[in-house]
C-alpha cells in the first residue's frame, strides 16, 4: 500500500482523504489510511469522538451506554482488541434468568437470555479512545459537515471534493461517509444532490439503536447472584424489555442494564420507572441503586436524525448501492448500517470502513473522470 500515489499532484490545501464521523468506523479508516501514506483529517461533530462506543465514567467504575459486547467469529474485532491491547473479559451468564409478564416475574432454569459473549472491561469507548490517540490532531472535534460539494471543477487539474463544516471549508480527493447514511443524507446538502433512489435508500436505511433508551443501574453489590440469579431478563411489560448483568470482572462494580425500545408516543423512562421494575423482577434489593444512568440516544442528534421512529428493519443495511461509491466515484460510505458483514455491530463498521479504504487505495490517482454515471445507476 505504501507504493500507492497519495498526495501527488493535489491542488493547493486539498488532502487526500476527508472522514465525515469520528465513530470506530471513521476512527478505524482514518488510521488505515494514514498507515499507507495517505494525508486525511476527520471531521467530528460532537465534542468526543466514539460515537456509539460510549462508557460513562461513575465513582463505582466505567460503564457502557452504547455498545458492550462482541461476539464470537467477530474476527475484526478480535483484530483491532489484539493490535491495540485493550483488555476484555466474558459476559457473566451463570445463574437462573427471569421472565416478566403480567403474571408478574418468573424465575427459569438456567439462563437462556444471555451467551458468553465479549466484554470491553475498561468500557468499548477504549477501542476508539486508543485508536483517536493515534491519529492526533488529524481529528478535529465540533466541526459538522453541512455541505459536501463533489462538482467537477475545471480550475483543477484533478478532481477535488469540497466540503464545508462548522469552521470553515476544504478540499479532498475522496470523502468517506462514515455516518449513519440517514443521518448524512439529513445533516449534510449534496451539491449536486445524490441520485434520488440513493437519496431514498439512505432516508429509509434506520440508524442502528437509534431508538433506544440504555439505562444502568449500578449497585454496591451483585445481590442477584448471591440468589443464584444471572442477572438477565426479559419483561413483556416494560420499560425495560430486556435486561442483563453488566458487572465488572468478579462482580466488581456490581451493576444491570436495560433496554428501552422507544416508539413515537413512548419516551425514555423515568428512574422511578426502571427501579420499580427491578424491584418488581429481582425483588426489594433492587430498590436502592447508588447510580441510575439513562442515555437516550433517540433525543441524541448525532445519531439519531430528527423523527426517528420505531422502526427496526434491517432489510436495507449492506445494501449493494453502499459497496460502491457515489459521486463519481469520490464518496464513500461507512458506518455499521452499511455493511453486509455484522451490520450494527461494532464489527460490521470495522468492516465498512475496510471497503471505503480499500476502494480509496486501489483508485489511487485514477485519472479524472470525464463523464458521470447515469442518475439511476448507483
Ligand atoms: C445502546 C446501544 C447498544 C449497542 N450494543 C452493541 C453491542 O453490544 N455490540 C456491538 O457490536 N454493537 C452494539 N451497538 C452498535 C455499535 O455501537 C455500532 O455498530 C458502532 O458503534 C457504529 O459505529 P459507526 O462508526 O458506524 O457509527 P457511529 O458510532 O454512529 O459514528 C458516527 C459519527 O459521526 C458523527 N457525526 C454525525 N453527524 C455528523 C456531521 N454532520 N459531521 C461530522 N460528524 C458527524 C457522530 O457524532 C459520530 O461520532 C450498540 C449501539 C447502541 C446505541
Amino acid at each position: 500500500m505504501t507504493s500507492l500515489p497519495f498526495s501527488a499532484s493535489l491542488p493547493g490545501g486539498a488532502i487526500d482523504v476527508a472522514v465525515v464521523g469520528a465513530g470506530i468506523a471513521g476512527l478505524f479508516a482514518a488510521s488505515r489510511l494514514i498507515d499507507a501514506g495517505a494525508t486525511c483529517v476527520v471531521l467530528e461533530s460532537r465534542d468526543r469522538i466514539g460515537g456509539r462506543l460510549l462508557s460513562h465514567d461513575s465513582g463505582a467504575g466505567r460503564f457502557d451506554l452504547g455498545a458492550s459486547w462482541f461476539w464470537p467469529g467477530e474476527r475484526r474485532v478480535a483484530a483491532l482488541i489484539d493490535e491495540l491491547g485493550v483488555p476484555i473479559h466474558t459476559q457473566h451468564v451463570a445463574g437462573d434468568a427471569m421472565y416478566h409478564t403480567a403474571d408478574g416475574a418468573q424465575r427459569l432454569a438456567g439462563n437462556p437470555i444471555d451467551v458468553p459473549a465479549g466484554r470491553f472491561s475498561d468500557g468499548a469507548f477504549s477501542l476508539a479512545d486508543r485508536l483517536g490517540a493515534r491519529l492526533g490532531d488529524a481529528v478535529r472535534l465540533q466541526t459538522p459537515v453541512h455541505e459536501i460539494d463533489y462538482q467537477d471543477d475545471d480550475d483543477y487539474q484533478d478532481h477535488v471534493v469540497h466540503i464545508s463544516h462548522a469552521h470553515g471549508s476544504l478540499m479532498a480527493r475522496h470523502v468517506i461517509l462514515a455516518l449513519p447514511p440517514s443521518l448524512a443524507v439529513h445533516h449534510i446538502t449534496f451539491r449536486p444532490a445524490l441520485p434520488e433512489q440513493l437519496h431514498a435508500l439512505a432516508i429509509a436505511t434506520p440508524v442502528w439503536m437509534g431508538n433506544i433508551a440504555k439505562v444502568v443501574l449500578v449497585y454496591r453489590e451483585a445481590f442477584w447472584r448471591h440468589g443464584g440469579l444471572a442477572g438477565a431478563a426479559i419483561s413483556h411489560l416494560g420499560p425495560l424489555r430486556e435486561i442483563h448483568d453488566m458487572s465488572g470482572p468478579g462482580g466488581v462494580p456490581a451493576a444491570l442494564f436495560g433496554f428501552a425500545p422507544l416508539s413515537p408516543g413512548r419516551g425514555a423512562p423515568t428512574k422511578d420507572e426502571v427501579i420499580a421494575q427491578l424491584v418488581n423482577i429481582f425483588g426489594r434489593a433492587a430498590a436502592a441503586p447508588i447510580e441510575v444512568i439513562i442515555k437516550d440516544w433517540r433525543a441524541d442528534s448525532h445519531t439519531a436524525p430528527p423523527g426517528t421512529g420505531a422502526d427496526t428493519s434491517m432489510s436495507t443495511y449492506g445494501h449493494p448501492w453502499y459497496q460502491k461509491p457515489a459521486g463519481d466515484g469520490r464518496l464513500h460510505w461507512a458506518s455499521t448500517e452499511t455493511a453486509p458483514t455484522s451490520p450494527g455491530h461494532i464489527e460490521g463498521a470495522i468492516a465498512s470502513a475496510e471497503r471505503a479504504v480499500e476502494a480509496i487505495t486501489t483508485a489511487g490517482s485514477a485519472p479524472r473522470l470525464t463523464a458521470r454515471p447515469p442518475q439511476g445507476d448507483q
